[in-house]
């Protein structure tokens, strides 16, 4: 089974997710746990937590369909103290709210070494990080996203995931998320045929697909190993049709959320039909 979803607003509370979710046809979604740019929000409420668990059990979403996304200020492999501590409670924080509302997952970038400290040590402190979070938390696995490779930001090659993975003590509470565009952008090619072959199969050796947690499903507007992330809507960018369409027919992407972070939120209805309708 594919569930495909897009990553939708949870403004006004996040219990109205799943109703935006619903609303464009998706039987998958992501969303912010709090609001992405700022550190400190006010913790849910029991009625933010009950109506989200009803509304997610009215719609169809059980947790393996939501891939909620950790806010763009967190930064496991800070190398400085203070950014840090302040990211590593901020996290916490996060997995925290996840449990809270039943969710088994929390997608998150690996972190940056900000040109302060080589990036073995960064990989290491970002692995420090998320065992620091799973000690104290229960039932939410850490879901490492593939970047771009933009700036300093780590998690741009499978190696780099796989020596965090590899430091992470509890191996069962610890995934990856993939990304189409990161992973284009960061210099595999996906588009052809043996290139989407020769990658995946590089990362299930060098990761393994055990740990894949969900996908990202998005067009790119910056070409292969440019390093650069930005999204497009499918079929405007640099990707061609045919990654989508071997990632709807591959069963090793079943029964995870596959999630749209396209720009153009008009869209993403149609957007997820044509997913749909690339299943053969
Ligand atoms: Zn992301
Ligand atoms: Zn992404």
């Amino acid at each position: 089974m594919k569930f495909i979803g897009a990553h939708i607003s949870a403004s006004g509370g996040v219990e109205n997710a799943p109703v935006n979710a619903h609303l464009i046809g998706a039987n998958a979604f992501a969303f912010f746990t709090k609001n992405q740019r700022q550190w400190f929000a006010a913790p849910y409420t029991q009625q933010n937590i009950d109506l989200f668990k009803s509304r997610c059990e009215e719609y169809g979403f059980s947790p393996d369909q939501i891939l909620p996304h950790d806010s763009y200020l967190i930064n496991l492999g800070h190398p400085e103290e203070e950014g840090l501590k302040k990211s590593r409670t901020a996290f916490f924080d996060e997995m925290k709210r996840c449990e809270q509302l039943g969710l088994n997952r929390l997608n998150f970038h690996p972190g940056s070494h900000l040109n302060l400290i080589p990036i073995d040590d960064c990989l290491d402190r970002i692995a420090e990080s998320i065992n620091m979070s799973l000690e104290r938390t229960n039932g939410v696995t850490a879901v490492i996203e593939n970047t771009a490779g933009q700036g300093t930001n780590l998690g741009h090659t499978f190696e780099q995931i796989a020596h965090i993975i590899d430091k992470v003590e509890d191996k069962n509470r610890v995934g990856v998320c993939l990304d189409t565009a990161h992973t284009l952008a960061s210099g595999y090619e996906i588009r052809t045929r043996e290139g989407f072959e020769n990658t995946f199969l590089k990362f299930d050796e060098i990761i393994g697909f055990n740990y894949l947690k969900g996908m990202h499903i998005n067009d790119s507007k910056k070409e292969l190993a440019s390093r650069v992330d930005r999204h497009d809507s499918l079929g405007k960018g640099l990707m061609n049709m045919d990654v989508f369409s071997f990632i709807m027919n591959d069963s090793r992407f079943n029964n995870m959320p596959l999630i749209l972070e396209t720009p153009d939120d008009t869209l993403w209805a149609e957007e997820i039909q044509l997913l749909r309708s690339l299943i053969k």
